[in-house]
């Protein structure tokens, strides 16, 4: 054999190595080839050929509306966010389990313009499938959607877990409840960190916190009770933070989601005790400002918002801009209708004052508007 210079070995190695991973890259390829020469499909054969692998519709709407005898439909409520919105869940007959999560046609926040009620469940289905289109179809927002998930997670905490390890170890220990009670009751070294007081500690209605500041209250105060959503356990918290234990705190969900938006609709409406909400006017609006919220992606009823949203964006007069320092996803590129405006974090205010004493300059403000007496001045 001729001897080969070591840039000769170089290139048969390099074309070796090319020539093998070409192979490799190609294995599948070749293999659902050979499949498909043989089963006349070039991967597995779906189970249906209309809807392939998936999950079975709810039913079919041909001469009517023909339900999936294997599958029950049920309107029920989502409590993973505040909105509540209503859902429609499809659930097998036969195993009794969630197969999947959708959105309640007749529900005002889970659709733009929801059906009346008084139409019957199959023509309403009738109506949400098949050749319809887009417009009735009711939808559930993704975090609803993978609420399958939670329930049938197997990582979900369905015991008291209590940490074992130096925080943020990841370290969990289950307990029961009677150890659980009586620690938070009784407290002491509860972690291998030093003495945590328990609420039997801290249950004293008459000693102030701290004397220095009488208006923190007696030491019972120092317990704060709060909750994430309204799952029925509400009313319920309430009674045991308030009535039972005495303390004055319980930290409502409205105390800290959302908090900036509704106190300032609650400024605006003269209602700084139950801040109701205000929405924007989606059939009317001509321009919408949106400042440090990106519209569709938050302010409760989300679904319904977005919805909206895209329907605005249809009319040729409508522009919004948002104000937010991290671009907004569902603003990006939409369309030229919508925009934008970057800010660093914190400058807002500074924008806000820039807008508003150009709007006094030139006059930009409807002083009309603005000279209609309160109710309590023409009282006066
Ligand atoms: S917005 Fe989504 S998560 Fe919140 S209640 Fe509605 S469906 Fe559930």
């Amino acid at each position: 054999m001729a001897k080969l210079t070591r840039r000769q070995w170089l290139k048969v190695g390099l074309t070796i190595g090319g020539l093998s991973a070409f192979g490799l890259s190609y294995r599948d390829v070749a293999k659902r080839a050979v499949y498909g020469l043989m089963k006349g499909a070039s991967g597995t054969i779906t189970r249906d050929r209309i809807i392939g692998n998936a999950l079975e519709p709810e039913g079919i709407a041909l001469n009517g509306w023909q339900a999936n005898p294997q599958q029950t439909v049920s309107m029920t409520q989502c409590f993973s966010c505040w909105t509540q919105c209503d859902l429609r869940v499809r659930v097998d007959r036969t195993s009794g389990k969630v197969l999947r999560i959708a959105g309640n046609p007749y529900h005002p926040l889970s659709h733009e313009h929801h059906i009346d009620a008084a139409i019957p469940m199959a023509q309403t289905l009738a109506r949400l499938s098949g050749e319809s289109g887009l417009d009735e179809r009711s939808t559930v927002c993704a975090r609803g959607a993978t609420q399958v998930d939670s329930l049938y997670s197997p990582l979900r905490i369905l015991e008291p877990m209590k940490r074992v390890g130096k925080r943020g170890e990841g370290k969990w220990q289950r307990i029961s409840f009677e150890q659980l009670i009586t620690e938070i009751v009784e407290g002491g070294d509860l972690f291998g960190e030093g003495h945590v007081n328990g609420l039997r500690t801290i249950h004293a209605p008459d000693p102030p916190i701290d004397p220095r500041h009488p208006s923190y209250g007696p030491k019972t105060n120092q317990l704060l009770v709060t909750n994430a959503a309204d799952d029925g356990r509400d009313t319920f918290l309430r009674r045991f933070a308030q009535n039972s234990f005495g303390s004055k705190n319980f930290g409502a969900h409205g105390a800290y989601c959302g908090l900036a938006y509704r106190a300032g609709s609650g400024a605006l409406l003269s209602n700084l005790d139950k801040n109701p909400h205000v929405k924007p006017d989606w059939d009317n609006v001509e321009f919408a400002l949106f400042m440090g919220t990106s519209p569709a992606q938050s302010g409760n009823p989300f679904k319904r918002q977005a919805r909206q949203l895209a329907s605005a964006r249809l009319r040729a007069a409508f522009r919004y801009v948002v104000v937010a320092p991290a671009l907004p996803l569902t603003t990006v590129l939409a369309d030229d209708n919508g925009h934008w405006l970057p800010v660093n974090p914190g400058s807002d205010a500074a924008l806000v004052m820039g807008m508003i004493r150009w709007i006094i300059e030139n006059q930009r403000y409807q002083s009309a508007y603005l000279s209609i007496p309160s109710v309590a001045a023409m009282q006066r």
